[in-house]
């Protein structure tokens, strides 16, 4: 056990995800939506440090484009080492660094790795030692996508995403992920869903207002078979996305036409995950598509959640 103060600094890192699946359920009245996602944590981490401070602050850096990054009080860094001085009545604040690799606004969870990161690292540098399950208390009222960031691996995620079971996996599985040099927002992607849904007779084929996720995923994952999970990716939010962002379809289709497996939006997009067959498969995907001058990066999955790091 770490007493306040004993340390000068803490490492934490976690990382982003794919969602290999996800289905959206009817809207709610409150607004919202229920899920059904299978998360994979990929090899692509978000890097946070954490020092003592008198007060809260945030500076990111990294090798993503993070000018859309705030680094005032929105920020959802400094809203968990907020959240977690609050909650265990630690009086003074933190100064916390972020190296992002996880693309912004890019359906891959980046924010969330951040403050699942922060959540941890703060609480080893104050000493405040909460159990596992306040700590993952705390994650889901930071996000859905929080505690699945500090739990890694791969999960089924219902509810809000949030309600997470883990899935046993087998092996590794490869990805090639285009990132692209915009962003898509959590909120106009599932609105224009809503929209396309009304357009679309849902009176007659409603959407389940509790979706679940199709066994053959579970399956595939359980079997580590690139092959049979190529053919379960799905995701609810994938029309919608390309529907704001008609390039996604192009870069979809070249995906495929260049040896991927298949290809799917991650979460709200915009970027798209290609899986392989296995690292050559990736490899030649990955040259192919950066000759076409996509921005491209190799992440392989499941990998562990957040964890702290003995620098
Ligand atoms: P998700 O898939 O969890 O909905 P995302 O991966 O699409 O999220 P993020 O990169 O997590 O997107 O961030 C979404 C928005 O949140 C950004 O556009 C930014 O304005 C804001 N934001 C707040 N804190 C952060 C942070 N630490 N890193 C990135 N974005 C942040």
């Amino acid at each position: 056990m770490t007493s306040a103060g004993s340390l000068a600094a803490v490492h934490a890192r976690a990382p982003g995800k794919i969602n290999v699946f996800l289905k959206v359920g009817a809207l709610l009245d409150d607004g919202y939506h229920d899920v059904a996602i299978a998360y994979q944590a990929v090899s692509l981490y978000e890097d946070v440090r954490v020092h003592h401070a008198d007060d809260f602050s945030v500076e990111v850096a990294g090798t993503v484009e993070v000018s859309r990054v705030p680094t005032n009080g929105s920020n959802i860094a400094i809203k968990a080492a907020r959240l977690l001085a609050r909650k265990a009545g630690y009086r003074a604040g933190a100064r916390i660094s972020i190296t992002k690799r996880v693309p912004v606004a890019g359906g891959m969870g980046g924010g969330s790795a951040d403050a699942a990161a922060t959540l941890l690292a703060c609480d080893a540098l104050w000493g405040t030692d909460l159990p596992r399950e306040e700590l993952l208390g705390l994650a889901r009222e930071l996000g859905a996508d929080v505690p699945f960031a500090l739990t890694g691996g791969t999960a089924i995620g219902t509810g809000r995403g949030d309600q997470l079971s883990p899935a046993l996996a087998k092996g590794n599985f490869q990805w090639v992920l285009v990132l692209a040099d915009f962003g898509l927002s959590t909120p106009a992607v599932y609105a224009e869903l809503d929209r396309h849904r009304d357009r679309h007779a849902q009176d007659i084929f409603p959407a389940d207002p509790t979706p679940t996720v199709d066994t053959n995923v579970l399956q595939a994952i359980r079997a580590g078979d690139p092959h049979m999970l190529a053919e379960t990716l799905h995701n609810d939010l994938q029309a919608p996305a390309i529907h704001l962002q008609p390039s996604l379809a192009e870069i979809l289709e070249l995906g495929e036409q260049n040896g991927a497996l298949a290809g799917v939006i991650s979460g709200s997009g915009p970027t798209v995950a290609f899986l392989a067959a296995d690292l050559d498969g990736a490899l030649e995907l990955q040259i192919a598509l950066s000759a076409a001058r996509m921005n491209v990066v190799r992440a392989t999955g499941p990998v562990h959640g957040a964890r702290i790091m003995q620098d």
